[in-house]
């Protein structure tokens, strides 16, 4: 007990990141990947690409919600015609988020037939184990990287467990099984996928590509592989990362693997861009898995997007509820209003609010926030104290507390960044 009166307990914070960075661009719009450029946020459509509106408005959602870069499929060539209008109906909305485009089997087709769409994208997705076969794989894999040498795209080398490259894992594993103390099988899936992302950037520089072009994934939907084998690409490259848990499932599930796998590695500094691959719940739109994956980011303290509401969970001593309602009254309130308040008042998302159940935590609680109320416990004095930056400001009393504590938090907002807008 007597060291802590002399040493301090650090404050934990993600370990920094030592990558290169890319440029990721469309129009005047670019986006820095890697080096200091914050951890993006990364999604990908899930309509048929041929249909250019459909495809236009996931995209312009996915922008909306928070997505830095959108990927689509590009997988036929009617899929690969459709890209440029795509583009064109983007830009004429207005949304100027970079297009990814995705390649497997046909890519090297695709990128020079379609010389268009090749322009529109601002990225292209290789994943190495759907490039051919034999002695075709290094000629179509040429082929897409010259293109994107010649057009100054970004590349991402997309390793996937699901669809590794099965020579290089069949000899891997003959080379193992000659060892004297052959590795695990997992160890030798996790040498595979390395190498064939590492192997595939060599042969990509050989090719032409600047190494602030490459991008490196390798995605497992395992949490503990992926962490495995992202330390291990982490510690024998410096290529800007991109993090995710591939097939990460619906729902709970989904999110919490994602958030403990991407979470983990942010931590210690590995990742540049981040996607929350979660599958869709029947009516769930498809931008939750950005709105996941800017809520990760957020608690990290990495970035911050929007004002936070701390909220206790509620027990037996409060058996209404009200703070559950007036919790989340807030939440969507806040959300609803970000699009103008990013605009109008800057720094509204380092605003951080709490609503509290009973007297327990409530006061406490509240004075560590922005503005917090702690409203009557079961049995407590029907009286809510607000805590405006720490202090006790006021007690509401009555029928109209959420009414009041609305108004309060939004003269605040006004009161605290709204001054930043006049002061510019
Ligand atoms: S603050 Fe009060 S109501 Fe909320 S969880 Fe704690 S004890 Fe329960």
């Amino acid at each position: 007990m007597n060291d802590l009166a002399d040493t301090p307990i650090a404050a934990a914070a993600p370990a920094p990141r030592r990558s290169r960075q890319a440029r990721v661009a469309w129009g005047s719009r670019v986006v820095t990947v890697g080096g200091d450029a914050p951890v993006r946020v990364q999604s990908m459509t899930n309509t048929d690409t041929v249909d250019v509106i459909e495809t236009a408005i996931q995209v312009k959602e996915l922008a909306l919600a928070g997505s830095e870069l959108v990927r689509i499929t590009v997988n036929t060539p009617e899929a690969a015609a459709a890209v440029p209008h795509i583009r064109d109906q983007l830009d004429r909305m207005g949304v100027d988020v970079p297009l990814v485009g995705d390649f497997h089997y046909n890519g090297h087709r695709l990128l020079t037939e379609f010389p268009a769409m090749a322009q529109a994208l601002s990225k292209y997705r290789i994943n190495p184990g759907n490039v051919g076969k034999g002695d075709k794989k290094d000629r179509q894999f040429a082929q897409m990287v010259e293109v994107a040498a010649r057009l100054g795209k970004c590349v991402r080398i997309g390793v996937n467990w699901g669809s590794l490259d099965q020579e290089l894992l069949a000899e891997l594993m003959d080379t193992n099984a000659k060892r004297v103390q052959p590795w695990d099988a997992k160890q030798v899936m996790y040498a595979a996928l390395v190498q064939s992302a590492l192997g595939s950037a060599d042969h990509a520089r050989e090719l032409g590509l600047d190494p602030n072009q490459i991008i490196i994934s390798c995605k497992l939907s395992g949490v503990q592989d992926l962490i495995a084998v992202y330390r291990a690409l982490a510690a024998r490259c410096d290529y800007a990362l991109h993090l995710g848990l591939t097939e990460a499932g619906m729902g709970t599930k989904g999110t919490v693997a994602s958030a403990v796998a991407i979470g983990q590695l942010l931590q210690e500094g590995i990742g540049d861009t981040i996607r929350v691959s979660l599958t869709p719940q029947p009516g769930e739109a498809r931008t939750q898995e950005v709105l996941v994956a800017l809520e990760i980011l957020q608690s990290l303290g990495l970035r911050a997007f929007n004002p936070s509401v701390t909220a206790c969970p509620g027990c037996g001593r409060t058996t209404s509820t009200v703070f559950q309602e007036l919790a989340k009254q807030i939440d969507d309130h806040l959300r609803a209003m970000m699009p103008v308040w990013r605009e109008r008042y800057p720094g509204v998302e380092n605003l951080k609010i709490a609503v509290m159940g009973c007297i327990v935590n409530g006061p406490g609680e509240s004075k560590h926030a922005d503005i917090g109320i702690s409203l009557p416990g079961t049995g407590e004095a029907p009286a809510a104290p607000v805590f405006i930056d720490g202090e006790k400001a006021m007690t509401l009393r009555g029928e109209g507390i959420a009414q009041e504590f609305h108004r309060i938090v939004e003269s605040y907002i006004e009161r605290r960044f709204g001054s930043v807008t006049a002061a510019h």
